[in-house]
């Protein structure tokens, strides 16, 4: 690494570490993708750095490093370069490679590693307007639908059939976490004690959900306050914070007993 790379500025400012690796081209076509790799490897953020900045054996580089302890690491600054990680998509999407806490089966995930990607996640939506959504690449990489997606759901992934991301890899809850930190919408006080256990209950799994009051009574919650309740949920979590929801499900003759209010 030479003393250039040392004085670069991150084009995404919460990365700890600027860098220009050699293993890039210029990018030709819009960044329409998010795409998150795992290592398949717990090796060090040094060797993995050292790694991606030199003319590797596999020539690979993400834009991204993404470290246990949740630092990122800005490779190949995603405005005017594609790194390589996953052939020619890669020229509409900004990559991620997240290090390893085990090896096979599991491929573990760190925790701050998933909050270190929301995060970027949030700001390839601000900064290159990719929506927080799952995204779709047809086979013939081209993208059917901008968003987030997983190595092993390109066209080069399944190609090699590659487990990459791996099972730790929780799409569904970075996609919720970036929405969240992109539009913070706090209904509930966490700080609260009244309100860090939640009791719903509800006939069936599809049916309309209740919240159960301290006073004996029931309330209708909508879809949305629903959602919102989940979120919530995920964010304590995602803060360390204790919040815990409680679905049960009963008979519609005892749901019928208890007076609701409204
Ligand atoms: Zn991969």
């Amino acid at each position: 690494m030479g003393i250039n790379q040392e004085v670069l500025m991150a084009e995404y400012k919460a990365a700890a570490r600027a860098g220009l690796s050699p293993n890039r081209d210029r990018r030709q076509g819009k960044i329409r993708l998010l795409i998150v790799h795992h290592y398949g490897s717990t090796q060090s953020p040094e060797a993995a750095w050292k790694r991606f900045n030199s003319p590797n054996d596999r020539s690979v580089s993400p834009n991204y490093q993404i470290n246990a302890d949740g630092s990122a690491y800005e490779v190949v600054p995603p405005r005017h370069y594609r790194a390589w990680t996953t052939g020619v998509i890669d020229h509409q999407a900004v990559t991620c490679e997240t290090q390893n806490t085990s090896g096979e089966p599991n491929w573990g995930i760190s925790r701050a590693s998933l909050e270190a990607i929301a995060q970027l996640f949030a700001w390839v939506h601000q900064e290159f307007g990719v929506p927080l959504q799952r995204g779709r690449v047809n086979s013939d990489n081209t993208v059917a639908v901008p968003g987030i997606v997983g190595h092993n759901e390109t066209p080069a992934g399944k190609e090699t059939s590659t487990i990459c991301p791996g099972p730790s890899m929780d799409i569904p809850w970075i996609i919720a976490r970036a929405k969240q930190i992109v539009n913070p919408k706090p209904t509930i006080d966490l700080e609260d004690e009244d309100t860090m256990t939640r009791t719903f209950i509800q006939t069936s799994v599809q049916g309309s959900k209740y919240e159960l009051l301290r006073d004996g009574s029931k309330r209708l919650i909508s879809r949305e306050e629903w959602n919102a309740i989940r979120a919530l949920e995920t964010e304590a979590k995602a803060r360390g914070q204790e919040f815990q929801v409680i679905v049960a499900t009963v008979k519609s003759a005892d749901l019928n007993k208890i007076p609701t209010r409204k």
